[in-house]
């Protein structure tokens, strides 16, 4: 196969796991005020694709992720989220550890 092919295919395919990723983040949303488990099967979901494909979770999902225990957060239901020194810092409610962003990344 040509190169150019080549790394066309390798887009497609990361394009259909970035989707997929997607909807499995609808999924862990929707199933998290009544069933908090599968939320979070959904969310492990998500991190084997990023990790069998080798591409990184969307900034917008990773930051509704704790990288702690994978809890899906929903601020005001299990999450806090608070601005400080030029970092977004969440809180996991359900874990209770911290995680911080740079602030100026986020759109
Ligand atoms: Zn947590």
């Amino acid at each position: 196969m040509p190169k150019a092919a080549r790394k066309q295919q390798k887009n497609l395919i990361q394009n259909i796991a970035v989707q997929r990723m997607w909807r499995l983040f609808e999924l862990a949303k929707a199933e998290l005020p009544e069933n908090p488990e599968r939320s979070r099967h959904y969310v492990q979901l998500i991190r084997n694709i990023s990790m069998r494909n080798r591409i990184s979770i969307p900034g917008e999902i990773k930051r509704r992720i704790c990288k702690h225990c994978y809890a899906f957060l929903m601020p005001g239901h299990n999450a806090r989220y608070r601005l400080r020194d030029g970092f977004i810092v969440i809180s996991c409610g359900h874990c209770g550890k911290e995680m911080r962003y740079p602030y100026k990344k986020l759109k």
